[in-house]
């Protein structure tokens, strides 16, 4: 696969915990910190709403809105390993990882049952 290939090059090319070669790449930004930002807004805007200043209320929901945007485009990539999880920070090269894709975490979360599945039944037999 040519994206693996040119994240090989980049350094990391395989989760350095348990070897698994299929990371996923995310933005390092935390969603309830958004969502915050957004409340808070929505709540700064009650009163200006009351008094019927308008102006004022666009500024803050739109003023909150763009620095949510800008904060978002600051943050970092964050590299994920589908497997155990593990996060990796500034790396070289994270842009070349795929996006998130569920189909590939179900398979993963399928095989961890299973995994945890034959470990009862191994300690059961015992
Ligand atoms: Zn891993």
């Amino acid at each position: 696969m040519h994206l693996g290939a040119a994240a090989t090059e980049g350094g990391l090319h395989a989760c350095a915990i348990c070897g698994n070669a299929q990371l996923y790449r995310k933005k390092d930004f935390p969603q309830r910190l958004g969502l915050a930002i957004l409340a808070l807004a929505c709540l700064a805007s009650i009163e200006p709403y009351r008094r019927y200043m308008i102006w004022l209320v666009w500024t803050i929901l739109l003023g909150s809105l763009a620095f949510d945007y800008l904060l978002y485009r600051l943050v970092g990539d964050v590299v994920v390993c589908y497997r155990c999880l593990a996060q990796y920070r500034a790396l070289p090269g994270t842009a070349l990882f795929p996006p998130y894709e569920l189909g590939i975490a179900e398979r993963y979360r399928q095989e961890k049952i299973r995994l945890q599945q034959m470990e009862t039944t191994k300690k059961e037999s015992k």
